[in-house]
């Protein structure tokens, strides 16, 4: 992959992250990005970075419908080791969230994971 390439794509991703880039220059970071690690890795630290501010400045809001439950279900299959469920549902809130955001990163559910931390930080920094 061409270096010349690779600085113009990282030149652009802080608008592809937040979507304000033109639909042809989108398309084309996307097919970069599809074949390169590198970029890739910088696109996924970005959007998670954009993620946690977001969760940070944005007034309280509700997880996207849904994820949470097919959180729930994915781990609570056969497969899922981990007891989440008895976890969420227990006495200490706080201890059921950092396990849910651990559970959750090692699962597919990366982007509500980021929203989480993002929560628990803004609740520390408020006491
Ligand atoms: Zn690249």
């Amino acid at each position: 992959m061409s270096e010349r390439v690779c600085d113009e794509v990282r030149s652009v991703l802080p608008g592809y992250v937040d979507g304000s880039l033109p639909r042809l220059r989108r398309s084309l970071v996307r097919l970069h990005l599809r074949r390169c690690a590198t970029c890739q890795a910088e696109f996924s630290g970005q959007r998670q970075v954009r993620a946690a501010l977001h969760a940070l400045t944005a007034p309280a809001e509700s997880p996207p419908t849904g994820l949470l439950e097919s959180l729930l279900e994915s781990t609570a299959s056969p497969r899922g080791a981990v007891p989440l469920r008895g976890a969420v549902s227990g006495a200490r809130p706080a201890l059921s969230l950092a396990l849910l955001a651990a559970g959750a990163a090692a699962g597919t559910g990366v982007g509500y994971a980021s929203w989480l931390s993002a929560r628990v930080v803004r609740r520390r920094l408020r006491h």
